[in-house]
């Protein structure tokens, strides 16, 4: 546990409520006061883990590289793109990926790549070698093969800050079971440094820090 948060990331009160935020246009919703936009831990993975105390070790700053898979609308990923340097945004799907490109116009440093998280050799031409962290929350089947397969885009040093649905590699089973195979086959390709429930934020959600084994 740690109250460290990255460079541009400020607790900060908004309606009397103290909250996470970062300085950038709205993209959801959020409450604002003046440059600063309210980061909601129920609408973000990243935020909860944030939120939690979980050391995610992002530093922030303009050298900080990101890889975010499963970067949907863009409402974790405009986050992380207005305290990080460039942030690399992998989502599949055409029609959130085109609100993700509403939330890149105003920020230089977020590159939307319409991609499969699966193939990572059809974006390995954009995405800069050593990234510091990839930030992963794809919600599919198969949650630690895609962290093992982007693996290859991560520094020595670099973090994986997953956040793995149970329910989406199988509803029929007891999410403990599930997150027990997650860090079996992770364990292929990294360390666990951390892990918590996502609750009470995000049911069912395992958040995990991991660096990559050499
Ligand atoms: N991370 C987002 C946020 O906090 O704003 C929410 C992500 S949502 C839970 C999961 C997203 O992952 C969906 O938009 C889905 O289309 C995308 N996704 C699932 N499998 C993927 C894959 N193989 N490649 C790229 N995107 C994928």
């Amino acid at each position: 546990m740690t109250d460290a948060l990255p460079d541009g990331v400020e607790r900060r009160r908004f309606d009397g409520a103290e909250r996470l935020a970062t300085r950038g246009e709205p993209v959801y919703g959020e409450p604002t006061d003046r440059e600063w936009r309210a980061w909601n831990p129920d609408r973000s993975k990243l935020g909860a883990m944030l939120e939690l105390g979980m050391d995610v070790d992002l530093a922030g700053g303009d050298d900080e590289t990101v890889l975010y898979l499963g970067a949907a609308s863009g409402t974790t990923v405009s986050h992380v793109a207005d305290f990080a340097g460039p942030t690399y945004a992998v989502e599949f799907a055409a029609r959130p990926a085109r609100d993700l490109l509403s939330a890149a116009e105003s920020r230089p440093r977020l590159f939307p790549l319409l991609a499969d998280a699966r193939k990572p050799e059809t974006y390995a031409h954009v995405v800069e070698a050593d990234v510091d962290a990839v930030v992963q929350d794809v919600a599919t089947r198969g949650q630690a093969r895609v962290a093992l397969e982007n693996r290859r885009f991560l520094a020595d040093d670099g973090r994986l800050l997953l956040a793995v649905k149970a329910r989406s590699e199988d509803v029929t089973r007891d999410p403990e079971d599930v997150f027990a195979d997650v860090r079996e086959e992770l364990a292929e390709g990294y360390e666990i440094l951390e892990e918590e429930r996502l609750e009470p934020h995000h049911a069912d959600h395992l958040g995990i820090v991991a660096r990559p084994l050499g």
